[in-house]
């Protein structure tokens, strides 16, 4: 776990002020409802921000930072007092000590073992919450990545959604609703992630991982929005460096239309070894081709900024609707590696439409 990733609370979550604010109405008017959707892409601080969620549910001495730092009280007739009231979670109490140590008995976490979320791990849930919670006073889920539920597991869970518990709020988490079943969706509260604006992430790199502005700059282009791919690419920079990756990746795919037959092939081939970043560098991929159709309307807003000159001169080589069938054909190679198709193959289909000037 990083330093930014052991923080709590509201105040650790970068770039999320809406659907913060929202919560924070939730909790101090009482009304959260009994089951809530954080939508988003993968690492914006859904998990970070229902985790907060459950601390300010129980913590002890929660205030909310909203509400005046200073109360005026009549002591008596004659006196008059002034209180400091807390602000935000306290994080010491022995609510919250429970639950930064992950030893809150009702604050339980449901997450993927392996791809999916089971139904037996549904069923066990669906058990322990005909109890009474122990000693919270909100018992908070949290089914983190809930589109890994199975339909079963999902139908389970749906039982519990249609006569839910006392003093019990289920957070779901899910990049999209149409991964989940609709009538899941229904019944729960929605709430919306926005990505991490890109300067957001590269000031977090340069602050708390020492990283240089311009690989900070570079990094923070390549996740698009998520904090944890900004920060899984930083830790494994070691084995993989991602700024040298994207350097290749691009030159190759500049120099595609160029190369000869078989040396697009053993480009395809080289991708298709390395499965662990191969999502990833497909999306480098698509944010290249992105840029080349954004060049030529408004050349500010492209993502790999450092590589403005580079972008502009092949933007003006391909029209824009060559471009768009490229990004489609990189979306395609996607779906169906995700389908589990033949890697190798794809790859090489892929590879090939790219090349096509
Ligand atoms: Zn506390």
């Amino acid at each position: 776990m990083t330093g930014f990733q052991s923080m709590f609370g509201f105040e650790s979550i970068l770039g999320q002020e809406k659907p913060i604010r929202l919560l924070k109405t939730l909790l101090r008017n009482e009304t959260i409802p009994h089951a809530l959707l954080f939508l988003g892409i993968e690492g914006v601080g859904k998990k970070t921000t229902a985790m907060a969620t459950a601390m300010a549910s129980n913590c002890i001495d929660y205030g909310d930072e909203n509400l005046p730092k200073e109360k005026i009280i009549r002591a008596n007739r004659s006196t008059i007092q002034k209180i400091t009231t807390k602000s935000g979670i306290c994080g010491c109490c022995k609510s919250c000590s429970k639950i930064k140590s992950g030893n809150h008995p009702d604050i339980i976490l449901v997450e993927p073992t392996g791809n999916f979320i089971r139904i037996d791990q549904i069923r066990n849930l669906c058990n322990t919450l005909t109890m009474k919670p122990y000693e919270a006073r909100l018992r908070v889920v949290i089914i983190s990545d809930a589109q890994a539920m199975n339909p079963a597991a999902g139908n389970a869970l749906l039982k519990m959604l249609e006569e839910p518990p006392d003093r019990t709020v289920l957070i779901l988490t899910a990049v999209h609703t149409s991964d989940l079943l609709p009538t899941i969706v229904s019944r729960c509260q929605h709430i919306r992630f926005s990505p991490i604006p890109h300067n957001h992430i590269e000031a977090l790199l340069v602050e708390k991982q020492g990283t240089s502005h311009d690989d900070a700059k570079i990094i923070a282009t390549m996740a698009n929005g998520s904090i944890s791919k900004a920060l899984s690419m930083i830790s494994h920079m070691s084995k993989i460096n991602w700024i040298k990756r994207r350097a290749w990746l691009l030159n190759s795919v500049e120099s595609l239309s160029i190369m000869s037959i078989p040396l697009r092939l053993a480009f395809a081939e080289n991708l298709s070894k390395n499965k662990g970043v191969l999502a990833d560098s497909l999306e480098v991929m698509k944010s290249w081709f992105r840029d080349l159709v954004i060049c030529k309307f408004d050349p500010a807003q492209i993502m790999n900024k450092d590589l403005r000159e580079k972008v502009q001169r092949n933007s003006n080589k391909m029209s824009v609707a060559s471009l768009l069938s490229k990004i489609d054909d990189i979306h395609l190679a996607q779906k169906n590696i995700q389908a589990n198709t033949n890697l190798r193959l794809t790859l090489e289909v892929l590879i090939m439409r790219l090349a096509k000037v």
